[in-house]
């Protein structure tokens, strides 16, 4: 690092990492009159392939955060119906389930192009008193009782003496590592994802889900013929949506009999953004997410297999949990996050144990497995207790009945038959 080119600046609060999580406690915190600095490593925000599907317990989050409007005006898309189309499934079985009734007054989750709505939060941020720094590089961060901040971008070297830095840089853990918080990490499968325009021929407000051959996909309609498309697939299957071609074989890859049309309405739409190709990794942090004078939140603080699609409501739950200990008390030592860090470690626990289940049952691949989809979808039409823990895309944690995270419902559920 070059010579710190200003004497050091002491806002309240710095924020590293501008992602939902990061830039929905900056539009919080100034709300709130606390003076605030984010850091951000783009230049502009650009289609990472993030999430894009908000659980209903997540847009209640973003509201009681005051940045659902940003969701709003980023194009957020509500989708009404989930259909299973998966080969364990007959024509005749199919249903759509409605989304809209989970919580009462919210409607169903919303579909939202993920870079637009950063954006937009951090232009709220900014219109609130925020300073955002884009393109801010080098960042490091020194815990303690009055942290340092240090980064550089074109004009030089800059150092910050914040009285708290929240870490928000996602599945990198770029501050929790400078700090010395550590991960436990750990993968079932691998994953792609990518924006495609031009499905005319996909039901606007309904989205899918299924398993056939040796993938589990997913289609996110996100309105106007644009759905996001995810795919997870067997690790030794890793290098097949690389190289030259991969586009092609992604959307190829949703020719499938279960889907109606064999999936023409997907594989004949065009890419509309980067593929991008993940191990899907789970993370918990060996301790709590924070240092003195530093907290995490968001990816950052320790996330459950995205197959779940419930990183966004965690961030945004994180974000105004943070914010609201910090605009309630003038003790912003560790012990005053103790309230996060038992929700966050309740949290994730139930989070993880639900994306271990949904994985096993569908992504894992081949006749056993599918034996397995279908007599588990047997034993759920017979017995809707089954169904409790895919309530978890819906409601928040605490709302889902404790037994579907015992090791006794797990049991049940993948019995094989003899
Ligand atoms: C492919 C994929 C699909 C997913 N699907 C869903 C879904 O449908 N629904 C759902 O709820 N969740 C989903 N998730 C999870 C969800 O995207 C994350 O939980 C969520 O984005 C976490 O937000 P965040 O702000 O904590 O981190 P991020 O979104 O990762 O944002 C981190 C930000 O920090 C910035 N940054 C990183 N390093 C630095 C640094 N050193 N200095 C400064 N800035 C830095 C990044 O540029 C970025 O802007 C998915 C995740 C992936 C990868």
């Amino acid at each position: 690092m070059g010579e710190v080119t200003e004497r050091a600046e002491q806002p309240d609060v710095v924020i590293v990492g501008g992602g939902i999580s990061g830039a929905s406690a900056a539009c919080r915190l100034v709300a709130g009159g606390l003076s605030v600095v984010l850091l951000e490593k783009q230049d502009a925000y650009r289609d990472l392939v993030r999430g894009e599907w908000l659980a209903p317990w997540g847009i209640r989050e973003a509201q009681r955060l005051g940045v659902d409007d940003c969701f709003s005006a980023g194009g957020a898309w509500e989708i009404r119906e989930w259909m299973t189309w998966d080969e364990s499934v007959s024509d005749d079985e199919v249903e759509a389930v409605d989304m809209t009734r989970f919580i009462p007054g919210i409607g169903g989750p919303m579909s939202f192009p993920h870079h637009a709505v950063c954006d937009l939060m951090t232009e709220q941020a900014v219109a609130g008193g925020a300073r955002i720094v884009m393109d801010a590089a080098k960042i490091a961060v020194t815990a303690g009782p009055r942290p340092v901040v240090t980064y550089q971008t074109a004009e030089g070297a800059h150092e910050l003496r914040p009285r708290l830095v929240i870490g928000a840089t996602g599945r990198g853990n770029t501050v929790g590592r400078q700090v010395g918080i550590t991960m436990r990490n750990s993968m079932h499968h691998w994953g792609g994802g990518m924006m495609a325009e031009g499905l005319d021929g996909w039901p606007p407000d309904v989205q899918a889900m299924g398993t056939e051959g040796d993938v589990m996909f997913m289609v996110f309609p996100q309105g106007y013929g644009r759905a996001r498309l995810y795919l997870n697939f067997p690790t030794v299957n890793k290098h097949r949506y690389r190289g030259p071609g991969g586009v092609e074989r992604f959307l190829a890859a949703f020719r499938l009999d279960c889907l109606p049309d064999q999936g023409k309405a997907v594989t004949e739409a065009s890419p509309a953004g980067p593929l991008s190709v993940w191990p899907s990794v789970s993370s918990v942090p060996e301790g709590p997410p924070l240092a003195e004078g530093v907290v995490l939140i968001g990816d950052e603080a320790g996330n459950a297999d995205t197959v779940l699609g419930t990183g966004l409501s965690c961030a945004l739950r994180d974000s105004r949990i943070v914010c609201e200990i910090l605009l309630s008390t003038a003790d912003w030592s560790p012990r005053a996050f103790d309230p996060y860090v038992e929700e966050r470690s309740f949290r994730l626990d139930r989070l993880a144990f639900g994306a271990s289940i949904i994985s096993r049952l569908h992504v894992e691949f081949g006749p056993a497995a599918l034996e397995r989809r279908r007599r588990v979808r047997r034993l759920m039409a017979r017995n809707f207790a089954a169904q409790v823990t895919g309530l978890l895309n819906m409601v928040a944690p605490e709302d889902v009945p404790e037994f579907g995270f015992s090791e006794f419902f797990a049991e049940r559920l993948f019995r094989e038959t003899a």
